[in-house]
């Protein structure tokens, strides 16, 4: 499943080229995804200019000239790419096979400078959606959400708020996007192994009896934003069927330090640790048990 960086590299992808574009044909080849497209979806489309595409956790937030925003979730297998692209087209978006039958969503565009072409959504596995709102804020799938972990919002003192007192498992805690928006699995285990923190460490551990944040919880924000930091820096990982919007895919996966990696040397230097596995709320957490203590 694509996590922050993946999407974040979806919308880096997309922006350039889809920012000032406008959306002249809107071709929907089936009534549903994960959910049933919004009504008239197409004709609120069409005519529209992109302003904007944005991103607030895993959501796609594409920002239209009428006021609304099209909110996009790309599942587990959604992916956005351009059929053809008039100018500077770089080589890679010749190297895409698709597969018509999971094409579901087509937008003609033109663009001031980039021409016409064609954007379209692909999902096989349809657990992506879009939604559309007149006014994004009264989105339910963005209500609660915590801070994103490359904002200033989320630092030392709002995590400390947010785990104190806390008695689930630190990777529980970090998985709830009500505490940090926009991670997952991956991630969470990459941040808890560079912090050199133990999964299953209390998240109300990170903090003294006083409240106060002990070195840990000041080392998890960093090594929160480092891990995703370098993941978009490479382009998100290749996990699954993630593909970027320019059709290529990243290489982040070689890089991580613990996750899927059980029964390797612990690459934290001078570690002799070896990357166990472990079960938490039926999801896998890779770790080394060397060095990720308690705090
Ligand atoms: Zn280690």
């Amino acid at each position: 499943m694509p996590e922050l960086p993946e999407v974040e590299t979806v919308r880096r992808g997309l922006a350039p080229w889809l920012e000032g574009a406008r959306i002249e044909k809107v071709t929907l080849h089936r009534e549903n995804l994960r959910f049933p497209f919004p009504p008239g979806l197409k004709e609120k489309l069409e005519g529209q200019i992109v302003r904007h595409v944005g991103r607030r956790a895993k959501y796609l937030l594409m920002e239209l000239s009428g006021g609304a925003t099209l909110l996009s979730h790309l599942g587990m297998t959604g992916a956005y790419r351009f059929a053809e692209h008039p100018i500077d087209k770089p080589p890679r978006y010749y190297e895409l096979e698709p597969v018509p039958k999971h094409d579901h969503m087509v937008w003609e565009i033109s663009h001031p400078v980039h021409g016409r072409s064609h954007l379209i959504y692909a999902d096989p596995r349809r657990f992506g959606f879009v939604d559309y709102y007149e006014d994004i804020t009264q989105s339910p799938y963005l209500k609660g959400l915590g801070p994103e972990p490359l904002g200033n919002e989320f630092n030392v003192e709002s995590l400390s708020g947010a785990l104190k007192g806390k008695k689930s498992p630190i990777k529980a805690a970090l998985l709830d996007q009500r505490v940090v928006a926009g991670l997952g699995n991956i991630y969470v285990a990459e941040a808890l192994h560079r912090a050199h923190i133990h999964p299953t460490a209390l998240a109300g551990s990170l903090l003294t009896e006083e409240g106060a944040p002990k070195p840990a919880l000041e080392a998890l924000v960093g090594a929160t934003r480092q891990v995703l930091i370098e993941a978009i820096e490479v382009g998100g990982s290749t996990l699954r069927d993630f593909r970027n919007a320019e059709g290529g895919s990243g290489y982040f996966q070689h890089r991580f330090a613990v996750y899927d990696r059980e029964g390797q040397p612990c690459p934290t230097p001078g570690c002799t640790g070896t990357i166990e596995r472990i079960v938490q709320s039926g999801r896998s957490t890779f770790f080394c048990p060397v060095c990720q203590v308690l705090p």
